[in-house]
């Protein structure tokens, strides 16, 4: 986080705290049961959450306004821009739920999945999902809640499967279901992610994320839908997704390391060698790369996480994602500002960590043959030979900003742009801090701004220097053509 305690006037006189964090990488939390009143949202956001994510499988559209406003109300109140992202189902497998929300099996019992809506128990539960029992066959394996059970199917009619229990456990209430010996003609999306994705999108959502992509195909489908409204995500969870990075990357304008089903999707230890690899090729492409699930999983019941979920934060810190993501930690845990607030810390820890500039600079890659990358790759090396304060960039379509964040510059890095929508959406991209402000009169205007923001966003102080990115004439996306020194001032 922080908080700067002293604050600053704002135009109508009153003080407001300014909130600025003190790294690079932005931290994901999801909103659920355990973080649904505006309260504990502002807490989270104060302990350091930078982008909420709304996980469309667990929220009715009802829920979705209400987080919104609470959202965009702390936004209001506290003058920072706030990053939302909606994030689609997909066509994700699921049971449907319990008399008494949960059962457990064990290995050796005999289990059945059918078509019938009531509710399950220790013999059977439903399997809203009629397409699988055409598609499974005897001999097939189904693994439940994110591969931690496993039956084997012994016959497969119309209407039923049914299993013996491999590994068993507890089996709760429209837990996710994988197959990974069955193909299944599944389309990229269902008929509730499309109503979703409307309903997110013409809220005012930043971004959306989608489930279970497997083609390039899939996210032009969605960005069809979306039509310019927020940016879209794609989730690596299949196999054949990584298969297609490269397409997927080109046309999806942010991506994120799904681990949770892509580690029931493809042996477990190939997981941090796709994480690596999927993180490089995103800060290759210059498109910010989430990495999710079970970062700091322990801290859904204990309020100090795990030793290895210390070092696997880490990891993808080192590794220089743009984001890290908490799901449950924040959403039904016990601890969901703790748990921010503990990723802040490491994330804060291992970017003052002296290996840590080697790191993220050796996975740098060139700068593309483009005036915004030129620009973007001098003013980081002329910031961090002069030792400036920050780098401000005007930014009007975010595109600017992207190319600047994708340099990994060892200075902070400030975005202006007149346009909310793309201070909010930059949220989401490693060291980006946004300010939204009015368009500059002309070039001194435009310099002293910048310099007068760097000073009261607390990046800079009287004395300091930064500099300043622009494309003149002002205004002419695409034009970034300037480089600017700019001293800070007392005002
Ligand atoms: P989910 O996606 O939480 O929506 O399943 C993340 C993952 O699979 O890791
Ligand atoms: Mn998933």
């Amino acid at each position: 986080m922080d908080c700067i305690p002293f604050g600053r006037k704002d135009h109508a006189g009153a003080v407001r705290k300014i909130v600025r964090r003190n790294r690079k990488v932005k931290v994901v939390a999801t909103l659920g049961p355990a973080s649904s009143s505006p309260e504990m949202i502002e807490k989270l956001f104060v302990a350091g959450a930078d982008v909420f994510r709304i996980n469309m499988s667990h929220t009715s559209h009802q829920l979705l306004t209400e987080f919104y406003g609470h959202i965009r109300g702390i936004e209001e109140r506290l003058g920072r821009p706030i990053t939302i992202l909606a994030d689609l189902q997909g066509p994700k497998i699921r049971i449907g739920t319990f008399e008494n929300k949960e059962v457990q099996i064990q290995a050796g019992d005999s289990f059945t999945f059918d078509g019938d809506p009531t509710p399950g128990n220790k013999t059977r539960v439903c399997l809203p999902h009629p397409e699988i029992f055409a598609a499974a066959k005897a001999g097939d394996s189904l693994l439940l809640n994110d591969g931690r059970l496993r039956v084997e199917i012994l016959s497969a009619e119309t209407g039923r499967l049914d299993t013996r229990v491999v590994f068993g456990g507890t089996l709760s209430d429209r837990k996710g279901v994988n197959l990974p010996d069955t193909v299944i003609p599944i389309p990229a999306m269902t008929e509730k992610d499309r109503a979703d994705l409307e309903a997110a999108a013409s809220l005012g959502v930043d971004w959306i994320a989608l489930s279970f992509v497997q083609r390039a195909s899939d996210v032009a489908e969605a960005r069809k839908l979306v039509r310019g409204r927020c940016g879209v995500v794609a989730k690596i969870e299949k196999p054949s997704a990584i298969a297609s990075l490269a397409e997927i990357l080109e046309i999806a304008d942010g991506i994120m390391v799904a681990r949770g089903d892509l580690g029931v999707e493809l042996p477990l230890e190939t997981v941090p060698g796709c994480q690596k690899q999927i993180t490089r090729a995103a800060r290759r492409a210059g498109k910010p790369v989430i990495v999710a699930t079970q970062m700091l999983e322990s801290m859904i019941v204990e309020p100090v996480p795990t030793r290895a979920e210390v070092s696997d934060v880490a990891t993808a810190v080192y590794e220089g994602a743009d984001a890290i993501m908490l799901s449950a930690e924040s959403a039904s845990g016990k601890w969901p500002d703790k748990s921010v607030s503990t990723m802040d810390k490491i994330a804060q820890a291992v970017e003052r960590d002296e290996l840590y500039r080697g790191i993220i600079n050796a996975q740098r890659s060139d700068p593309q043959p483009t005036s915004s990358d030129a620009i973007s790759a001098a003013a980081r090396s002329i910031a961090e030979t002069l030792n400036l304060a920050a780098i401000v960039c005007y930014t009007s379509s975010g595109s600017t900003g992207l190319r600047v964040s994708r340099e990994r510059p060892d200075v902070p890095i400030i975005a202006l742009t007149p346009i909310t929508a793309t201070a909010r959406r930059l949220g989401l991209a490693w060291g980006l801090h946004c300010v939204l402000t009015e368009d500059a009169h002309d070039l001194d205007d435009m310099v002293s701004r910048a310099a007068s923001i760097a000073r009261t966003e607390a990046f800079a102080q009287p004395g300091q220097r930064v500099i300043i990115t622009a494309g003149v004439p002002l205004r002419t996306p695409g034009s970034t053509n300037m480089l600017r020194i700019a001293f800070v001032g007392e005002r």
